[in-house]
């Protein structure tokens, strides 16, 4: 089994390089995906450090040139690389898109999204590869890779949700930067970054889909005992979209000016809604002690609660009141 693991990171890292070599030395490769990088305002060290590719516009290219490698055909499946027709036959997964190689910890090649060029809705934006011997993806978080020194020594960690964003972040030159590679963040992703630090960041998409993830990652970074913080972009932009906006030196100044402590992030969205209906008030309430509620550390729990009364102007006594009941209906619930 161990055999077979390793057979599959060695084609991994062929398939990465076979995609590098497509993006960098064919004619097609050259005019279709690296200009894509390039007008995505992507610097050539940059591509190159994060070692993207482009699969050619083929139905058995890679396939084709594995085969020729010597590499097994079941492997390619077992990968995703390649899926299986009802007769058997394989054809290339990702066919005409840009390819970023997703890495694990150690830098080695585990998996790998592909963006479309088209614009088309019908589309889906990104392929990725399957679960697979190597690859977890609950357990990965993209860009770990170049960020985990990065991440232990500014003791932070920026969360973001693509892997645009990843590599936008570095070439403005803010390296403690991973991505969830979507919305939905995983406990086992929570438990990779708390190896690292204990301080979050998330930087999810300006959108009501980015504001619905950033408010249940909260939660479960709240729940493993790390501290967040939380930035959404203006107008549904994500961090890639902002620094092409406004630029890096701006970015930078944004990023350190907006950042706000989950609680009152929490409280000004979900007060957005409420405006001054004392029942919806009083629900945000009840909302915002949910999170504190889920905090391992007692002591920072009655730090949260002092904040939160003083936020909301409402008693301590109140606020501790709901606590100790979420607490005991979430004893019967388990
Ligand atoms: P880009 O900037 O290239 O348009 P993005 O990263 O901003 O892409 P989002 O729509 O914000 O794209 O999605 C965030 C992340 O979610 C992507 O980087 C990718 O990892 C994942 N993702 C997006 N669309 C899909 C999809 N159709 N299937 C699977 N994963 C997806
Ligand atoms: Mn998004
Ligand atoms: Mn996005
Ligand atoms: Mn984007």
């Amino acid at each position: 089994a161990q055999d077979k693991r390793e057979s599959l990171y060695v084609l991994s890292q062929w398939a990465g390089k076979f995609f590098k070599q497509h993006l960098w030395e064919t004619d097609l490769g050259k005019s279709i995906g690296l200009s894509y990088f390039k007008e995505r305002g992507y610097r050539e060290d940059i591509i190159k450090k994060f070692d993207l590719g482009y699969s050619p516009d083929q139905w058995t290219a890679l396939v084709d040139a594995a085969k020729k490698d010597g590499f097994q055909e079941g492997y390619l499946s077992d990968i995703g690389l390649a899926i299986e027709r009802d007769d058997k036959s394989l054809y290339d997964r990702f066919r005409g898109r840009v390819i970023f190689p997703i890495h694990n910890l150690t830098g080695r090649i585990i998996g790998f999204g592909g963006r479309t060029l088209k614009t088309e809705k019908s589309v889906p934006k990104y392929v990725n590869s399957p679960e697979s011997e190597i690859y977890h993806k609950s357990d990965v978080l993209y860009g770990l890779n170049h960020a985990k020194k990065a991440v232990m020594d500014a003791d932070l960690c920026y969360l973001v949700e693509g892997y645009a964003d990843v590599i936008a972040m570095h070439q403005a030159g803010v390296e403690n930067v991973v991505s969830s590679s979507g919305t939905s963040l995983t406990t086992g992703q929570i438990k990779l970054i708390s190896r690292f630090t204990k301080n979050v960041v998330i930087l999810y998409d300006g959108d009501a889909a980015g504001i619905k993830a950033s408010l249940r990652g909260t939660d479960m970074l709240l729940e493993e005992g790390l501290n967040v913080k939380v930035l959404l972009f203006p107008d549904g932009n994500d961090p890639d979209s902002y620094i092409k906006q406004v630029g890096s030196t701006a970015f930078m100044e944004y990023l350190a000016a907006h950042q706000e402590d989950f609680i009152f992030y929490k409280t000004h969205i979900l007060l957005k809604d409420a405006q001054d209906d004392p029942i919806k008030r009083a629900e945000v309430i009840r909302e915002v002690v949910e999170s504190i509620a889920l905090i391992p550390d007692e002591i920072k729990v009655s730090v949260f609660i002092r904040q939160c009364s003083s936020l909301l102007d409402i008693e301590e006594r109140v606020l501790l009141t709901e606590l100790n009941k979420i607490r005991i209906n979430r004893a019967k619930a388990q």
